[in-house]
């Protein structure tokens, strides 16, 4: 493939981190409800609330408004929430038997061999744990050149936007929605690639079965990225945006 080719074949791959690249074992959940009862001194109704899909600021927002805290309150301490989180994740993550998700290390090794494709990340966690949590779970964080995370933004709708920006920004490529696969394991996920006009890949690999988000309407829709050729070639060349 000659340079000019490759360059307009540039692929940005955006994955979901929780239950489509590693299973965290509820290593998030356990931080925040650490954090959130050292800054607030209460998690509120968290043993009751779905996690998947959602933004840590819009997690920890939901959840404090619950318990009754003013949102004031609780804007002015989501730095120090993000900063006990982190550092309660840099303690403890390695102890949690995080895994990456089936077939995960394959399709990785193989898609960082390739010069028309950016690894990148959208993802509910702050940009501060997310690195933490790849590397309990034995995934290089560097390989994924750019990301936007909770912190960015609390709704994962803009996730993509910010992305393909930054990685436009980064390699002076243009991504947009037309190059742009988001990978994800939650109808959120899917949701989040409607909004930025990118192809939504949705996997089943986490807490949500196929049925389940195939109501979604995703472009695709794997059981598991287990099948590393098919999934490379889907995603590198069947995946075009809406
Ligand atoms: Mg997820």
């Amino acid at each position: 493939m000659n340079l000019r080719k490759l360059f307009e074949a540039m692929k940005l791959l955006l994955f979901d981190i929780d239950g489509t690249l590693i299973r965290s074992n509820s290593a998030g959940r356990a931080a925040l409800t650490y954090a959130l009862e050292q800054v607030f001194g209460t998690a509120g109704p968290i043993d009751d609330y779905k996690f998947g899909g959602k933004t840590d600021p819009r997690i920890i927002t939901d959840l404090m408004l619950a318990a009754g805290i003013s949102q004031k309150s609780i804007d002015a301490k989501l730095p120090t929430v993000y900063d006990v989180m982190t550092a309660r994740g840099r303690d403890t993550f390695s102890e949690k038997h995080i895994v990456p998700c089936p077939g995960i290390p394959e399709l990785l090794d193989c898609l960082r061999q390739r010069q028309d494709v950016v690894l990148g990340l959208v993802t509910g966690n702050i940009v501060s744990t997310a690195p933490l949590k790849l590397k309990a779970g034995g995934i290089d964080p560097t390989q994924f050149r750019i990301g936007a995370y909770g912190s960015d933004n609390m709704d994962r709708n803009a996730l993509p936007g910010i992305a393909m920006k930054r990685a436009s920004k980064l390699t002076g490529h243009t991504f947009n929605g037309n190059n742009t696969v988001v990978i994800g394991d939650t109808p959120a996920d899917i949701l989040c690639a409607r909004s930025g006009k990118a192809t939504a890949v949705a996997v089943a690999s986490g807490w949500h079965a196929a049925p389940t988000l195939a109501k979604y309407k995703p472009d695709f829709l794997l059981e598991n990225l287990t099948d590393t050729k098919a999934v490379e070639e889907l995603l590198v060349n069947q995946a075009e945006g809406s």
